[in-house]
């Protein structure tokens, strides 16, 4: 039986042309970037092609790339870093957020919650950012606005344009910083576009390996002495990441977000057809009639959120992997643990409905059968867990 991978925004397959780079890179410039000989001149020039490679996907003409573990990393350095660059901030610094981030930025923000500082979540509710409810709270006290720039569990996208303009007439301290690791090649996003002062990204969801992301930090915010570096050592990447640099991982990445950079306009042409096919599927199914979809106004191509009537999500998710069709039940991150998810909460899905949600995400290897096959196997899921309910 093939498989059906409908659990993209969960993680990708790594494409053979990362994979490639991984392997060429590891066997033939394994040199540290620090050394002072040519093996380490070789790989600090991998270094810096690939933070050109980012900076060209963001649209960024300057500013730092900061290569991570990842977005969690991205995310924390973001936040807590920003807290950590002026004693002010850690007084009485005041952050602005939304309602069901991912847990890698809403968990540092309880943590600097706890030490004494103001986090106001601006509600999102059917997937709409509350515009009138940002307005209110931005003041000169806000050191740091933090938000995603694509929902993980809901698609739901901000309009983050509007926010930096706000944010510069209401609060000047404030840098912007975007979450877009399930954003990045799957929708158009520019620095300029959303006046972004700090951009996570993570590898692994546009088909680079697992383990690498980055934070574009602005020129401006590097000027200022905007962030501060939360791992200390040898002061690699320009003194805000210490410990030797991931050059195959790096190298990979670069590799995705070239091949991700010239394939967006396909990629998201490809997404959005196979999420409408899903859409119409479901509203011309009379055995689905009772699934409801979580449609958000303005939504990412490759997510999308649907509620079934009385069953777990967790039920579904091993019914249809039985039938080998992966989606998965809230976000990856968040199905570790017991809590329900903020994002569908926030949303505005009861806790009942909350627990009976699944996330299907499309990825461009998903073709058009793969959408008929989920959705045959979500008929039978239905009816036959209905059944034994
Ligand atoms: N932010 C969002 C919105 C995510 O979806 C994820 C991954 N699920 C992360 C951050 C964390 O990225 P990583 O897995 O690279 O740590």
């Amino acid at each position: 039986m093939r498989e059906v991978y409908l659990d993209n925004s969960a993680t990708t397959e790594v494409s053979p042309e990362a994979l490639a780079a991984y392997v060429k890179t590891s066997k033939n410039n394994w040199g540290n970037p620090s050394s002072r000989h040519n093996r380490g001149k070789e790989a600090e020039d991998l270094m810096e092609d690939a933070r050109d490679a980012v900076r060209h996907a963001l649209g960024a003409k300057d500013g730092q790339v900061i290569f991570t573990s990842g977005g969690t990393e991205a995310n924390n350095l973001a936040i807590l870093g920003r807290v950590e660059a002026k004693p002010r901030f850690m007084r009485g610094g005041v952050i602005l957020t939304t309602a069901g981030e991912h847990s890698s930025v809403a968990r540092p923000l309880e943590a600097l919650k706890a030490k004494g500082l103001t986090v106001v979540e601006i509600p999102t509710r059917n997937g709409v950012l509350d515009l009138d409810a940002l307005t209110a709270a931005l003041t000169p006290a806000v050191c740091l606005v933090t938000m995603m720039a694509v929902n993980n569990e809901t698609g739901a996208r901000y309009p983050l344009g509007e926010v930096s303009r706000l944010m510069r007439k209401h609060a000047p301290d404030a840098v912007l910083h975007i979450d877009a690791t399930q954003a990045f090649l799957k929708v158009p996003l520019t620095v300029t576009q959303t006046g972004a002062d700090l951009v996570t990204l993570s590898s692994h969801k546009i088909r680079g390996p697992k383990g690498v992301g980055a934070l574009w930090v602005s020129a401006a915010v590097t000027k200022n002495r905007g962030i501060a570096p939360l791992l200390l050592g040898g002061g690699q990447e320009n003194g805000l990441r210490s410990g030797t640099e991931n050059v195959p991982g790096v190298a990979a990445f670069a590799t995705a977000v070239r091949l991700g950079e010239q394939a967006l306009p396909e990629t998201e042409r490809h997404l959005s057809a196979l999420r409408e096919a899903l859409i119409a599927g479901v509203r011309d199914n009379p055995a689905l009639s009772e699934v409801k979809l979580n449609l958000p106004p303005t939504a990412a191509p490759h997510i999308l959120s649907l509620t079934l009537p009385k069953i777990k999500s967790e039920t579904m998710v091993h019914f249809l992997s039985s039938r080998g069709v992966y989606v998965s039940g809230g976000s990856a991150c968040s199905s570790h643990d017991s809590h329900l998810s903020s994002a569908m909460l926030a949303f505005g899905l009861t806790p009942e409905e909350t627990d009976c949600t699944i996330r299907v995400s499309f990825g461009v290897q998903n073709t058009h059968e793969d959408i008929d096959r989920f959705l045959a196997a979500l008929a039978e899921g239905l009816s036959t867990l209905v059944r034994k309910r």
